[in-house]
């Protein structure tokens, strides 16, 4: 069984024995600080979160005189001194060129800013991750806004679970260290080079807004970020920024399009747990496994639920505090992807708080 973990990145939710078989191909994996080779020219290296996910990793790729680097880890000490041991260690005497991220999470882009300052250097990122990451930075301090408690409320949360939204909202900006301020953009589609090889860009969305993975068609290796991970069902969540959103419909749109842009032989290195072969195998278990939970929420629904009754349909543990803003923006998820598909209605009652009926 493995041990279950949950972060803003997503849940590990599913027993093992249900997972396709997925082929792990590398027996060490590296310390902080170190790293291990994983393709010609590029390295894995893992940086601490210190939560119970543990680890990020990120992927250094010869770049002519340096190493371009793709995904960062969070802001803070723990990783500064881990990238400055892998620049005396594996990457030493060799500058960063540019540094790729790959979504704007704070696991992921929370370095970005210390290490393009420190290297002079700039942030190649999708327009749409580098806008929103400094539109969230921005609640940084703020006071929660009515939309959001509505936004809850609406979803059946009590007075206290509000109460503790108000005490800990404004987060998300300690994660990063200060952003760049400009960007070299990416867009879907893109060849880059980097070194002696061209990476292709192929964007995913719905666990954020234009996801970059990375893929490089002569070293038969892609880099996933948080778009494909072996392990760990990614977060695909509305928020109370955009309440009528339907990511499910956009990741499992994109899911479909990543299979069929990238060959199933590839090596994918994901941004949490190992490097895996069974690209394909994994996708068809992701998108069935949202389809399954459509199907059973559809049947909770068939009497009017509100968000917070329908827990028990996605997720197999118990929610407490701390996961009720995940478990809420997931159900919200599903329910917005019913109604885009025409199989459920809302109605919202005189005390503002949202009920769900099957159509
Ligand atoms: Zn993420």
């Amino acid at each position: 069984m493995d041990k279950l973990v949950a972060t803003r990145d997503g849940m590990e939710s599913e027993p093992e024995v249900h997972r396709p078989k997925l082929v792990y191909p590398f027996a060490e994996t590296p310390k902080p600080g170190e790293a291990v080779d994983v393709a010609a020219g590029v390295k894995w290296l893992r940086m601490p979160l210190g939560g119970s996910l543990a680890w990020i990793n990120v992927w250094a790729i010869a770049d002519g005189e340096g190493w371009a680097i793709a995904d960062t880890g969070m802001g803070g000490a723990d990783t500064q001194q881990a990238w400055r041991k892998a620049f005396a260690g594996p990457l030493a005497g060799r500058p960063v060129t540019r540094v790729f991220v790959t979504h704007m999470h704070p696991d992921h882009i929370g370095m970005a800013g210390w290490l393009t300052r420190r290297f002079h250097c700039k942030l190649w990122i999708s327009r749409l991750e580098f806008l929103m990451c400094r539109s969230l930075a921005a609640d940084t301090g703020r006071e929660a806004p009515p939309d959001a408690l509505e936004f809850y409320k609406a979803a059946g949360w009590d007075e206290e679970a509000l109460e503790t939204y108000r005490a800990r909202f404004g987060g998300f900006g300690r994660g990063l260290h200060a952003l760049p301020d400009s960007f070299h953009r990416v867009r879907d589609g893109d060849e880059i080079r980097i070194g002696e090889h061209l990476w292709r860009v192929v964007v995913g969305s719905g666990h954020s807004p234009e996801h970059v993975c990375l893929y490089c068609p002569e070293l038969k290796t892609v880099i996933t970020g948080d778009q494909v991970l072996p392990k760990i069902s990614s977060n695909v969540s509305v928020f109370p920024t955009e309440p009528d959103g339907d990511p499910l419909t956009e990741w499992l749109t994109t899911l479909a399009a990543i299979k069929a842009r990238i060959p199933d032989e590839v090596l994918v290195l994901p941004a949490h747990n190992e490097p895996f072969r069974g690209l394909h195998a994994r996708i068809d278990h992701l998108i069935g496994g949202h389809e399954r939970n459509l199907v059973r929420l559809r049947t909770a629904i068939a009497e009017p639920k509100r968000a917070v009754d329908v827990f028990g349909a996605l997720l197999k543990r118990r929610i407490d505090g701390g996961l009720l803003g995940l478990a809420t923006g997931e159900s919200l998820a599903h329910l917005n992807c019913l109604i885009a598909r025409g199989e459920a209605v809302r109605r919202r009652d005189a005390a503002g708080v949202d009920w769900y009926q099957a159509a």
